[in-house]
């Protein structure tokens, strides 16, 4: 990299720089622990339609019980896992946590009509990607038709054709696919067309400043629009306030997903929600909620 900069400059390693290098390596050999200890664990957010108010599915979100630091979100261990390569094992290892909690779930009555799981790009660079899926569904007993795939736009963008042709084999399993933080990528409309996708989540960014911000309101409805156009479902992620609720009800979104509702919880919690409210709506599958 130094050369890359001229004949006649030099890089420094600054003890800073060292000791970066040193907590990337600590951190890593952490990981690698706690995928052995089986200290990661999923939450489970539903996704809730907007008309009816019941549970029509639920967002998989990692976390990782550390001994000492408590309850660790993923902004503190999935990137570098990316970087690394150990999102791997960790997707792996977090699919079939997923999967055997919606198996468990299916067992005792309370069929869960998907679970959306987040994969990152790095996931589709692993040519044994759709080997490793298959063998975790047949593991579980779980039917490919209750995952939903989460990859975000940037994501997805950044080896469409290799990425799709995966996506495009975990479809024809039965799989759905959604393309997550909406908005923030690059997606032209001709890639969009043509990729194997079932819906799009706008990203919370656009919904956090509603009602204030005005041009926010005009995306989200033209997310909206564009998701009809294509035939594609629809998901507001982050709503957090009524007004906000409204807002996106009025554009026409069906499905949302935020801590006005409900925030990520652990199985046994969501569980309690499920039984005492009577919210699953256990007829449908992804999107095509029972009309009441
Ligand atoms: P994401 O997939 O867009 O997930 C939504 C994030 O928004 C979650 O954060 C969720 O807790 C949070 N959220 C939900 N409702 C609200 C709300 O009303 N207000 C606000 N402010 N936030 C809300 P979380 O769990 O911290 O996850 C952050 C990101 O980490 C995820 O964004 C996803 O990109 C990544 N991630 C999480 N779990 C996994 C995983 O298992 N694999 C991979 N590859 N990435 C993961
Ligand atoms: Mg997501
Ligand atoms: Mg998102
Ligand atoms: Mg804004």
């Amino acid at each position: 990299k130094a050369k890359e900069r001229g004949r006649n400059t030099y890089e420094f390693y600054t003890p800073q720089l060292t000791e970066e290098a040193f907590l990337r390596v600590k951190m890593e050999a952490e990981i690698r622990m706690a995928i052995e200890r089986e200290e990661f664990t999923v939450y489970f957010q539903p996704q809730i339609d907007l008309n009816t108010g019941l549970v029509t599915g639920a967002e998989v979100l990692a976390r990782w019980l550390h001994s000492e630091r408590g309850i660790v979100p993923p902004v503190e261990f999935i990137a570098l896992a990316e970087q690394n390569g150990q999102i791997i094992e960790l997707g792996e290892v977090i699919l079939r946590l997923a999967c055997r909690q919606w198996r468990c779930w299916s067992d005792n009555g309370y069929v869960l009509p998907f679970i959306a799981v987040n994969f990152s790009a790095r996931q589709f660079e692993d040519p044994r990607l759709i080997e490793r899926v298959k063998a975790i569904f047949a593991a579980e007993a779980f039917p490919a038709e209750r995952l939903e795939i989460e990859i975000t736009e940037g994501h997805l963008m950044k080896k469409v054709e290799q990425t799709s042709a995966m996506l495009e084999e975990l479809k024809s399993l039965g799989c759905t696919v959604a393309i997550d933080d909406f908005g923030t990528g690059y997606s032209s409309l001709s890639s969009l067309k043509k990729l194997p996708v079932n819906r799009l989540k706008i990203d919370r960014s656009f919904v956090q400043d509603l009602p204030r911000d005005e041009d926010d309101r005009v995306i989200a409805r033209a997310i909206v629009a564009l998701s009809h156009s294509l035939r594609l479902d629809v998901v507001a992620e982050g709503i957090e306030t009524g007004d906000q609720l409204l807002i996106l009800k009025e554009e026409g979104c069906l499905i949302g997903q935020g801590y006005l509702f409900c925030p990520p919880l652990p199985a046994a919690t969501f569980e309690k929600l499920l039984l005492e409210e009577g919210k699953l709506e256990t007829q449908s599958l992804k999107g095509s909620p029972v009309s009441l």
